[in-house]
């Protein structure tokens, strides 16, 4: 059971600009308010919270986060209140624990609360991202230590990380926070299907931990003899639920899975990147078609890398993964690695976060549940393409969305008078669903009236659905107008 202690050490270990004796405040009023309260499982109360907290500490959250981790529950368990909180630790540290107490207070029973949750969870990262930082811990926790809960719970608490949780850890690109999710969900979600999967990968690459080791060291060596330095190389094997979604694609296939383990190499420049890439091509047999430039070509939620499948032993491959230090922290720590402090010293969205605001404005506007998880299901959790404007700025699109999606989503004005499109400089109908790496141009006609109701068949996005409707129903109106003035 960890101390606080424990938490001291990890923000040193991690480095973090934290004042530790306000931290140490906060402990002790939280462990003070949750005096004599038992989890399900027996262990004390301020036992979760502290978790919480390491949890923050390790993913580089700041004070008033890591400090809102410890106190999280206090007010929904305990005689202290919100108020009490704000006199001591201050008014954003009290907002922080007001967020994570109203998400708390939602259960999900059928289609109307889980969207509602949703609608909760996107409120409160638009106001303030580092809310569903904690609540990510606060679940992480809560995940580790569900055995002591009975069954029903259990599952309601697993079905609703894997459905909600992992899928925005997943947009926020904080991927070890999601795979962690997933595994745990998992495993109680699917018991039988989790161990035979477990037995399967132990079973296709026997003594695992040994080879990962082993390739660690001929990688490095190989680089060595080039002269580049590597700075950090580790091994991991693929997390479970992600391989078990991939196989199902795959006809249970494990040999046709190529990235069930893989090694990280770390080295220091872009340049070093691509030659490292040239020293294992070299030394390696490469599975042709597997290789992926993702440093040229970043993902959606800005990951970059170079990846390249090898053959390690006869039949048997192993994913390597290139990149500098940058790139790296990026992949662990996701949208924390590198947002902004406004003058307030409150966090600012990035501008790829604009999605997030976009979310909870719709919750707003629509008012019907099954129309927001559709267009949620849509534009955040299906999974995205990324395609060029002829300047070569980077567009995030749904999967299978057409020039028409494209036009609107770099303006309205673009997509009511678009008439043609040119995919990679070929003429292409407005319907052809664009594919990640597409070079896309609008062909515009200025005299054009506005969008085409027939574009409703086909498009993806919201934006271009609201603007069609809006588009043509004023078109309509304008054509009774001229009716009657003539
Ligand atoms: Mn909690």
């Amino acid at each position: 059971m960890p101390s606080i202690n424990d938490l001291i050490k990890t923000i040193n270990q991690e480095n973090l600009q934290v004042d530790k004796d306000l931290v140490r405040l906060a402990f002790d009023f939280a462990d003070e308010a949750h005096k004599g309260q038992k989890r399900k499982n027996g262990e004390s109360y301020i036992n979760h919270s502290l978790n919480t907290a390491i949890t923050l500490a390790k993913y580089h959250l700041d004070q008033d986060t890591i400090i809102a981790g410890l106190l999280h529950d206090v007010p929904e368990d305990t005689n202290k209140t919100l108020k009490d909180i704000e006199k001591e630790f201050g008014k954003d540290v009290a907002k922080l624990v007001e967020g994570i107490t109203n998400l708390g207070k939602l259960k999900y029973r059928g289609i109307e609360r889980y969207i509602e949750n949703l609608r909760k969870m996107f409120i409160a990262m638009a106001s303030d991202i580092r809310v569903i930082f904690i609540k990510f811990a606060d679940r992480l926790h809560n995940l580790k230590t569900l055995e002591a809960l009975e069954g029903r719970k259990q599952e309601r608490i697993a079905r609703e990380t894997l459905e909600i949780y992992a899928p925005i850890a997943n947009r926020l690109g904080i991927w070890q926070i999601k795979g962690k999710l997933e595994d745990l969900s998992f495993k109680y979600l699917y018991p039988k299907e989790y161990t035979s999967l477990k037995q399967a990968i132990d079973s296709h690459f026997k003594n695992r931990e040994a080879i990962l080791s082993n390739m660690c060291a001929k990688v490095r060596k190989e680089l060595g003899k080039e002269k580049i330095r590597t700075i950090e190389i580790s091994g991991r094997t693929k997390d479970l639920w992600s391989l078990y979604q991939k196989l199902q694609k795959h006809n249970n296939e494990l040999h046709r899975i190529h990235d069930i383990i893989a090694l990280r190499v770390v080295v220091p420049t872009i340049a070093d990147c691509y030659k490292a890439l040239g020293i294992v091509h070299n030394k390696w047999r490469f599975v042709p078609n597997r290789f992926k430039d993702y440093i040229a070509q970043p993902k959606p939620n800005k990951y970059q890398s170079l990846h390249t499948t090898i053959f390690f032993e006869h039949g048997k491959t192993i994913e390597i993964q290139i990149r500098t230090l940058e790139m790296h922290k990026d992949a662990e720590y996701g949208i924390a690695a590198h947002w902004n402090y406004d003058e307030h010293g409150s966090i600012q969205l990035d501008k790829e976060l604009d999605w997030v605001q976009d979310l909870s404005k719709w919750q707003q506007e629509l008012k019907d549940s099954e129309q927001y998880l559709d267009s949620l299901k849509i534009d955040v959790f299906q999974d995205r393409i990324f395609v060029f404007t002829p300047k070569g700025d980077v567009i995030d699109l749904p999967e299978d969305s057409t020039p028409i999606d494209f036009a609107y989503h770099i303006h309205t004005e673009i997509g009511d008078k678009a008439t043609g499109a040119r995919i990679n400089n070929q003429l292409a109908t407005l319907d052809r669903p664009l594919r990640s790496g597409d070079m896309v141009e609008i062909i515009t006609e200025k005299n054009r009236k506005g969008p085409n109701r027939d574009w409703l068949r086909f498009v993806k996005t919201r934006a271009a659905k609201d603007n069609i409707k809006s588009g043509t129903s004023k078109g309509i109106w304008d054509t009774i107008r001229e009716f009657r003035s003539k």
